[in-house]
């Protein structure tokens, strides 16, 4: 399809605010596709300014991709710790691994080269793509569709098939070919800061003129979604078992959220229990067994959002009499000074955080 009039005033109007309102990144005009990679990943599902720390340490504790690739599987997981969505920091350790064997360390430098690379979608290959290796592949994320489908008016679903082609068309006939870096970076920022899912500012942006959303008053309703994500309660009982300065920790290697990352034996149920029902539960007795102990106290409930589900958590602190003799392979002891050591998922942290617990427990 030929570019438009519109089409050509939103590149050229697009390209000329993000002159006047770059906004200085540490990894803004960085040519070393492993910085690149290394940034695209960590904000996948991530603001900005809640990434930009974690890029930082990583770029410090990981040079280079070797050093990424060699370092242990815990090390990657705790630098990666309250960053959530942890599939994407086995991904990057995976993927590190491959370009460091496998490519003897070179960042492959085709688009569809790093498409296949585990852990790197569309959105981030075409990132990738355009600013390491200045190949015109159009980056299209949520912020895209939101400042597309406002600009242009467009009502199709955009978690459909036919609204996913419809966009990615688009895109790439706006894409600037001759800077397709330069393009990229300006529609992300114009989406993560000018064209904001609520109440965006039109009344200070160069796209008013010709802007379907902000004309016909739809900037509330676009882009459209055709379905609610529905999530799944889940609750969770924690035992908090310990015995003089040592804590039991469970390592979760099931196929289940926040693999490979490490909270307290789990007692899962339909609702929390009070502390008749949790002593009555099976899977509380199993993990017990003939172990004596009391229970002291339990926390208040803690909650944690994800896509799919919703996790709410208390804490049983458990003081045993005896090591636990349960032969679950995945409970081990660790002395409570060294509790640091370990990645947990975000409600475990709330719940070390909480500070009156925080003293008491550790
Ligand atoms: S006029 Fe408003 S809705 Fe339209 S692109 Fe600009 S900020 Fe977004």
């Amino acid at each position: 399809m030929k570019k438009s009039a519109k089409h050509k005033f939103f590149t050229k109007k697009l390209l000329d605010w993000f002159e006047k309102n770059d906004r200085p990144l540490p990894w803004k005009g960085e040519k070393n596709p492993y910085y690149i990679w290394l940034s695209e990943i960590i904000l996948q599902q991530t603001r900005v300014e809640q990434g930009l720390p974690y890029f930082e340490r990583f770029k410090a504790t990981f040079p280079t991709v070797h050093d990424l690739a060699n370092a242990p599987s815990d090390k990657v997981m705790k630098l990666w710790e309250g960053l959530g969505y942890y599939s994407r920091a086995r991904n990057l350790h995976f993927t590190a691994k491959f370009i460091s064997s496998e490519l003897k360390g070179v960042f492959p430098n085709t688009h569809a080269a790093i498409l296949d690379l585990k852990g790197v979608g569309p959105y981030t290959a075409a990132a990738i793509a355009s600013f390491a290796f200045g190949l015109p592949h159009a980056v299209v994320d949520g912020n895209v569709f939101r400042v597309l489908s406002r600009i242009f008016g467009i009502e199709t679903p955009i978690d459909t098939t036919i609204g996913k082609k419809e966009f990615n068309q688009l895109a790439d006939i706006l894409l600037e070919k001759k800077q397709p870096g330069v393009y990229n970076q300006a529609i992300m920022d114009f989406g993560a800061t000018q064209c904001v899912p609520a109440n965006p500012n039109c009344g200070v942006c160069p796209m008013q003129k010709k802007c379907t959303a902000s004309e016909k008053n739809l900037i509330n309703v676009l882009p459209i979604k055709s379905k609610k994500i529905k999530k799944r309660d889940r609750f969770f009982n924690y035992l908090v078992c310990r015995r003089a300065d040592i804590v039991i920790l469970n390592k979760r290697t099931q196929k289940d959220i926040w693999l490979n990352l490490y909270d307290f034996p789990l007692v899962e149920t339909q609702k929390l229990l009070d502390e008749e029902e949790l002593r009555q539960n099976e899977v509380f007795q199993k993990i017990v067994g003939n172990t004596s102990f009391t229970i002291k106290k339990v926390s208040k409930p803690f909650k944690q959002l994800l896509t799919h589900q919703k996790i709410v958590a208390n804490f049983w602190e458990i003081e045993l009499k005896s090591a636990l003799l349960t032969n679950d392979s995945h409970f081990f002891e660790v002395k409570q000074k060294n509790i640091n050591n370990f990645a947990f998922p975000k409600i475990v942290d709330l719940y070390f955080k909480d500070k009156s617990l925080y003293l008491e427990l550790f």
